[in-house]
């Protein structure tokens, strides 16, 4: 078997048309445009990466949007003094701020220090609380992209078996709560693996769907998988490339070549979730301008 790609630069775009034909709409009715305050601290090349991905789309659906640039020497004081601005500033929607933050800083301190109700990114304890107990949320973006691919392509995940790898706060752990709960999307059967998982192969080998975002190249192989599994692959990793202009390209947490000959569907690196991650925020921005998950 050679799996089938779920081609999420396509299904991001479509859905970024969606967004746009829903800004439009709304303006049309008199409303300013949704704005996006990004905050990026330091010079991390990935962030910049990102931040002007985000920036880029926001401009694509009509979303206004701008990036507050802070020097990596900056105080979590004045962090939070400048968050506490934006909280109050009734022309700013969505606010985000891009993670990793330099070492000195808590991204959890930073993180509950946003305003929930303009927490775009759906990384706020609160958003994190009410996905647990199954109240509508900003969904954090890149989970929420995962579960659009898989209803896009019509794979089911009730009753399936799903096996997350890695648990971070930002896409293992959201994931995995959506996969499982049994009232809301997932109704999946569903287990977490992370760096102190014994025998992950063990786990691996059994699942119908893996999610893997453990950001480790070649992590999963094609013997680690059964016939039929379909794989997201959140990963993303910069690995030397001297072929390329740029020095590096961008892998994946599977080795891939080997995964696609098992799996029945597949996200290539790029292409596969990355875009997705981008087009939600699009869509968690509309809905914190439009009040809808917060109406009061
Ligand atoms: P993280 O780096 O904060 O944590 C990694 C997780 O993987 C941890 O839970 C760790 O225990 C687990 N892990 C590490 N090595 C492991 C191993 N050998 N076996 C099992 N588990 C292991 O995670 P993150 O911030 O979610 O990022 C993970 C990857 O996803 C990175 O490559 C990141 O760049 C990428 N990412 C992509 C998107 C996207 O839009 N596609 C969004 C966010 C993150």
């Amino acid at each position: 078997m050679s799996a089938k790609i779920i081609d999420g630069s396509k299904v991001a775009s479509e859905l970024r048309d969606e967004v746009r034909q829903d800004v439009k709409d709304w303006v049309d009715e008199g409303h300013r445009p949704p704005f996006l305050q990004a905050i990026l601290i330091g010079n991390n090349p990935a962030s910049n990466t990102y931040i002007g991905a985000k920036t880029k789309a926001c401009k694509e659906v009509g979303i206004e949007t701008d990036t507050l640039r802070l020097p990596d020497t900056v105080s979590a004081k004045e962090l939070k003094k400048t968050v506490r601005q934006c909280n109050q500033n009734d022309d700013v929607d969505g606010i985000l701020v891009q993670l990793p933050l330099p070492s000195h800083l808590s991204s959890h301190d930073v993180i509950e220090s946003i305003d929930y109700r303009k927490d775009v990114d759906g990384f706020h304890p609160m958003n994190v609380g009410r996905l647990a107990v199954g109240q509508p949320t900003f969904r954090s973006c890149t989970p929420a992209g995962i579960f659009e691919l898989l209803k896009y392509y019509s794979i089911p995940t009730k009753s399936k078996h799903a096996v997350v790898v890695g648990a971070s706060n930002i896409v293992g752990t959201p994931v995995s709560i959506m996969l499982s709960r049994e009232h809301s999307e997932g109704k999946a059967t569903t287990t977490i693996c992370h760096k102190y998982t014994k025998d992950l192969t063990q786990h691996t080998i059994a699942a119908d769907i893996i999610i893997v975002a453990a950001g480790q190249p070649n992590l999963i192989k094609g013997e680690m998988v059964k016939e039929g599994v379909v794989v997201i692959d959140v990963g993303i990793s910069r690995v030397a490339d001297e072929t390329r202009e740029k020095g590096y390209k961008l892998v994946g947490d599977c080795h891939f070549e080997s995964v696609r000959e098992k799996a029945s569907w597949i996200t290539p690196v790029p292409g596969g979730v990355g875009p997705m991650t981008v087009a939600m925020l699009m869509k968690n921005t509309l809905l914190a301008a439009k009040k809808s998950i917060y109406p009061g």
